[in-house]
């Protein structure tokens, strides 16, 4: 082949592109030789794509010599002035493509926030520096008058550089000297300062002011020392392992996590934890951001800007700490040290939309990349993650058996509602022992916590002769009816998977008789509530009466003392410390039994245990009141004995008789349309894919389906779904990777759903 190209010849390189589109694979274009600057791997490039040649936007994931001769398409620009994406998160996208069947292009879009791609396109932002005699104008070396606010402009620029810092933005020299653009213009036309391009440097991302930190004036107890100690080897001298924190509410988990920070940043490194939902997080980060300096956060509810500015504090390694939920693991610390998973077991890490990765996987995959330790903390862990701490030799188990200051763990009375319910005529949402624990709690002006995990007012709109149900136009679940001001009759019924909403007829339309309303909401609660104790001062809280502001209010109120009781879902139920909570009252345990999941147990323990945890956090002598129509479920028994080890153990074993995960491994694969006759005859093709697959691997995988799911349909689209298993992931991604690209080029939705939380 000697000779073909010449010395002289420019040497042609390829760029691999992932674009943001369910075609399953990456294309090759020719990188064009007049750009300005060499593309790199991780910057976003702008081509033709398809057979229209539309313009698109997609990753540059690998650049090759050129070496067929077959022609390509070439690259149009280069969007991003430097790669958004590392090596190593490039590795970890790529793992999340394979593991989760995702294509990378679409991987790749979900892990740089929109106002980073926005903000860091190829014009590198435009930053003023002080000239020399800019420099000798403020030391009075140069004889000439300055107006104050010009003067301002240079003294700041002069600080700035004291920093160490390329130069600031307009728009921070405007708010920090509050002058005028023609102010700035006639300093740089009088050459004191000038205006430069910043080429690889982020712009001026100060960090945020730290408020001062407090160290508390106590130190860790045995058992926190214990775990510290042993996480201590593996945080100075870094090295992959999975830590399973399990401590019982109120021992000490947090504390565990902000003293292993501290060692982090204290060796120039730097932290990721990531928590369920940021918005019910608002104490622990309070608590993080009292004790420790340059912590951030990502998530969807910072503005635009906000978000921006802390990804960049975070890339630059001014941000220490990281918090935020599940995406936040895509965090773009280059210096990372350690990684915590709080609350471990929830299932909000898992994203329900493409890629349908799982948080706390994610992370322990990352850290295994990095050879970094995760810590992975819960009060009731996952039965996954228990199974395998007790048998992979990465992982290990540290426990915190006893809550801080030898607290004891509250006491738990049961109340079978159905014995209740025959002693008492009527709806009733309080038994007699929550409200006379309610009323000493108030006597005594201690707090309480009531938790029902169901929004709205009543959960049935139906007819007491025909039995006839209102149901959603779009899906196939009963509509909830919501209250709308203090009257029952101005309401209207919503679904709570398609948002509709409709309005409720007051007679049946089947056979004419009076509606009626059925089930409980905190709506209703709340409403029994203050017809009960009128004197209690007390908060709604759920998604429809409060949004972050009004949470984070309602929250310092009832930390000050000025609210008596909380009533709400489950986001009262999680990570809140407040000391003077002396009562939890679990209105409902069995709101999420009855959900066909093989989870549902699980979940119905692990809520029944985080809400009781809320009480007796600060002194002994604290109940907890737990209403149930299943006293007898082990679920339900093993609550309220604070029982995990218990219900893990019985759980296990039926798992193992089921071969349910953690014993063997679970995927969908769900097709969706709007036609119901377009699903079912793609169903039949998939069917015949999926078969293909299993029968080309000969791997022990077994397809169940196509059969609905419990939810047929949602907002009009009709669903069906294969559930695949196998003793082992490896056997599953054997057969998906085989089928996962025919499936999906069929013409209706495809999704792929490794490791399922719900199978609804
Ligand atoms: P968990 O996260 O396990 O529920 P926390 O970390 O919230 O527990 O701790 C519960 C409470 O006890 C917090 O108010 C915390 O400040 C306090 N605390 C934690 N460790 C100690 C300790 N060693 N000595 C005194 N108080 C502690
Ligand atoms: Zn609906």
């Amino acid at each position: 082949m000697q000779g073909l190209f010449s010395k002289d010849e420019p040497n042609l390189l390829v760029a691999s592109v992932a674009f943001d589109s369910p075609l399953d694979k990456l294309f090759d274009y020719q990188v064009p030789s007049e750009l300005s600057a060499p593309l790199q791997v991780g910057q976003r490039v702008q081509a033709p794509f398809g057979r229209a040649n539309r313009l698109q936007i997609g990753f540059c994931v690998a650049i090759t010599d050129l070496s067929s001769a077959h022609p390509l398409k070439t690259i149009r620009k280069v969007v991003d002035s430097r790669p958004l994406i590392s090596a190593e998160l490039l590795v970890l996208a790529r793992w999340i493509s394979s593991y989760y069947c995702c294509p990378l292009g679409k991987v790749l879009a979900g892990m740089v926030p929109a106002s980073v791609k926005r903000s860091l396109s190829v014009k590198p932002p435009q930053l003023y520096r002080l000239t020399d005699s800019g420099r000798a104008c403020l030391t009075n070396q140069l004889s000439v008058r300055l107006g104050p606010k010009q003067r301002a402009v240079l003294q700041t620029l002069a600080e700035d550089d004291q920093s160490g810092s390329p130069g600031l933005t307009r728009r921070s020299i405007i708010d920090r000297t509050d002058c005028s653009g023609p102010t700035l213009r006639s300093l740089v036309h009088k050459g004191y300062m000038e205006l430069f391009a910043a080429g690889d440097c982020f712009t001026d991302e100060q960090p945020s002011e730290d408020a001062t930190l407090s160290p508390p004036d106590w130190s860790p107890n045995s058992q926190q020392q214990k775990a510290l100690d042993e996480l201590n080897g593996v945080l100075v001298e870094p090295c992959f392992g999975v830590h399973l924190l399990q401590g019982v509410t109120g021992s000490g988990k947090t504390e565990v996590y902000i003293r292993a920070i501290e060692q982090i940043i204290k060796l120039g490194r730097q932290a990721i934890v990531l928590v369920p939902e940021i918005a019910l997080t608002t104490q622990t980060l309070q608590r993080f951001r009292s004790r420790l300096p340059g912590v951030c956060v990502l998530h969807s509810g910072l503005s635009s800007t906000q978000r921006r500015q802390q990804w960049l504090q975070i890339a630059c390694g001014y941000g220490k700490v990281v918090v935020g939920p599940r995406s936040a693991v895509f965090a773009p610390a280059k210096d990372l040290g350690l990684i915590i998973v709080d609350e471990e077991h929830e299932p909000s890490y898992k994203q329900d939309t493409q890629p349908r990765y799982h948080g706390r996987d994610v992370a322990i995959k990352r850290a295994q990349l990095l050879n970094i330790p995760v810590i992975l903390g819960s009060a009731t862990p996952s039965l996954e993650s228990l199974y395998n701490s007790q048998r992979l030799p990465h992982f290990s188990l540290i426990r915190l058996s006893r809550r801080v200051h030898d607290l004891p763990m509250p006491k738990i009375e049961v109340i079978d509602l159905r014995q209740e319910r025959r002693l008492r005529k009527g709806l009733h949402i309080f038994s007699r022992a929550l409200e006379s624990q309610l009323r000493r709690i108030l006597d005594h002006g201690q707090q309480a916590i009531l938790l029902l995990n169901r929004r709205g007012y009543a959960g049935f709109v139906s007819c007491p002769t025909c039995d006839y149900v209102l149901t959603c136009e779009n899906c196939d679940v009963t509509l909830t009816y919501h209250r709308h001001s203090r009257s029952v009759s101005s309401g209207r019924a919503l679904c709570h998977y398609c948002l509709s909403e409709s309005r409720v007829p007051a007679n049946c339309p089947t056979c004419g008789q009076k509606l009626i309303l059925l089930g409980i909401g905190t709506q209703r609660a709340e409403q029994e509530l203050a017809r009960k104790f009128p004197q209690a001062r007390f908060a709604r809280v759920d998604s429809d009466s409060m949004d972050r502001r009004k949470y984070k209010d309602v929250l310092e109120r009832f930390g000050r003392g000025d609210l008596d009781i909380l009533l709400g879902t489950q986001m009262i139920a999680k990570g809140l410390d407040f000391p003077r909570v002396h009562l939890v009252g679990i209105l409902l345990a069995d709101t999420s039994l009855t959900v066909p999941d093989f989870r549902s147990s699980e979940r119905t323990f692990q809520l029944a245990a985080q809400v009781a945890g809320r009480a007796g956090r600060a002194s002994p002598g604290a109940r907890v009141v737990l209403q149930t129509f299943n006293p007898d479920f082990p679920a339900i028994c093993f609550a309220t004995t604070h029982d995990y080890n218990g219900f893990a153990r019985s759980e296990l074993a039926l798992r193992e008789s089921l071969g349910y995960p953690p014993f063997g491994r679970l995927a969908r694969v769900i097709l969706r349309s709007p036609s119901l006759s377009a699903v079912g005859r793609e169903a039949n093709h998939a069917a015949a894919i999926i078969a293909q697959a299993i029968g080309r691997s000969q791997s022990p995988v077994s397809s169940h389906g196509p059969l609905p799911p419990p939810i047929g349909r949602i907002s009009g689209q009709h669903r069906l779904q294969f559930i695949l298993r196998a003793p082992q992931a490896k056997a599953l991604h054997e057969v998906l990777s085989k089928a996962r690209t025919e499936l999906f080029k069929l013409p209706v939705h495809v999704a792929i759903d490794m490791d399922p939380v719900n199978l609804l």
